[in-house]
C-alpha cells in the first residue's frame, strides 16, 4: 500500500499507461481520479477498480480545456478533500508524426494542444490544492522522443520536449512547497496509440530492433516507474527525467 491516503489524478488515465497507472495506484491504495475523454474506457475502468476494492472515480476532461481541469480539480477535492498527485498522460500521436515538411500546422497545433498545454494546465491547475497540503507529486509522461529525434515525427518530437523542460522549470518553482514535478520517457509501448503502427511487422521489428531488451514495452513496465516517483519513496526526487525504455537511447 505505497499511496495509501492519497489522492491522484490521471489524465488519459482510461487507456494505455494512463490506464495500467490507474489501476496500480488504486492496488496500492490511493483514490484514483480517471480524467479521460474517452467516457466507455473510463466508465468501464471505474467499475472494473472498485469491482477488485479499489476506489475509482470517472470524469469526463478535454486536457486542452482549462475551463475543464478547473471543474475536476474542484470536484475531486469536493469528494475526495485533497489532491496529492496528479499524472499527465494524455496525449496523441498521429497528427504529429510526419517528417516537417510534411507537418500540417493543423496537426502541429492539434498534437501541442494536448501533449503540451494539456500537460502544462494539468500541472497548473494542481499547484494550489498541493500548497494546501503541503506538497505533492506531478508526473508528467513525456517520451524518449522528448530526448532525441527520429526519421517520423515533427510536433510530437517538438511536444514531448517541451514536456521534458516544462517539468524541469515548474520543479524548481514548487520545490520549496513540497510539490515535486518529473517527467518519464517511455521508449516503444504496446498500447492502443501504438496499436497500428506496431502491428506493421516492418515497424514492430525495426522497433523491437532498436531495443537492446528485445521486446515492446508493457503499459505496466510505464506504470512502476510512475508509481516510484508518485510515492514518497521518491521525496528527494525531483525535475528529474526517468527513463523507460529497455535500452534504446543507452547506445
Ligand atoms: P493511449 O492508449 O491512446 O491513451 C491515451 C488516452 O488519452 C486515451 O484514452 C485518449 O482518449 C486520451 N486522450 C486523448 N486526447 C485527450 C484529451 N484531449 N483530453 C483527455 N484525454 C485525452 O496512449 P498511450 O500509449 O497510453 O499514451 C499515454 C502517454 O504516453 C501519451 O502522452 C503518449 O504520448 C506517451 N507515450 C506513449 C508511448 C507508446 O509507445 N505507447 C511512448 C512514449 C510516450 P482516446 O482514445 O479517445 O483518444
Amino acid at each position: 500500500m505505497r499511496l495509501e491516503g492519497k489522492v491522484a489524478l490521471v489524465s488519459g488515465g482510461a487507456s494505455g499507461i494512463g490506464e495500467a497507472t490507474s489501476r496500480l495506484f488504486a492496488s496500492e491504495g490511493a483514490v484514483v481520479v480517471v480524467a479521460d475523454v474517452n467516457d466507455d474506457l473510463g466508465t468501464a475502468l471505474q467499475a472494473g477498480i472498485r469491482d477488485v476494492g479499489g476506489q475509482a472515480a470517472y470524469m469526463n476532461l478535454d486536457v486542452t480545456d482549462e475551463t475543464g481541469w478547473r471543474s475536476v480539480v474542484v470536484e475531486t477535492v469536493e469528494r475526495y478533500d485533497r489532491l496529492d498527485i496528479v499524472v499527465n498522460s494524455a496525449g496523441i500521436s498521429v497528427p504529429g508524426r510526419p517528417p516537417a515538411e510534411e507537418q500540417t500546422v493543423e496537426g502541429w497545433d492539434a498534437v501541442m494542444a494536448v501533449n503540451a498545454k494539456g500537460v502544462f494546465l494539468g500541472t497548473k491547475h494542481a499547484i494550489s490544492e498541493m500548497r494546501k497540503i503541503g506538497g505533492g507529486s506531478i508526473i508528467n509522461i513525456s517520451s524518449v522522443y522528448g530526448n532525441v529525434g527520429s526519421r517520423g515525427g515533427t510536433a510530437y518530437h517538438a511536444s514531448k520536449g517541451a514536456v521534458r523542460t516544462f517539468s524541469k522549470a515548474a520543479a524548481i518553482q514548487y520545490a520549496d512547497q513540497g510539490i515535486r514535478v518529473n517527467s518519464v520517457h517511455p521508449g516503444f509501448v504496446d498500447t492502443p496509440m501504438t496499436e497500428g503502427l506496431h502491428s506493421q511487422p516492418g515497424v514492430r521489428d525495426e522497433r523491437v530492433g532498436k531495443t537492446p531488451l528485445g521486446r515492446m514495452g508493457l503499459p505496466k513496465d510505464i506504470a512502476y516507474g510512475i508509481l516510484y516517483l508518485a510515492s514518497d519513496e521518491s521525496s528527494f526526487v525531483t525535475g528529474s527525467e526517468l527513463v523507460i525504455d529497455g535500452g534504446m537511447t543507452a547506445q
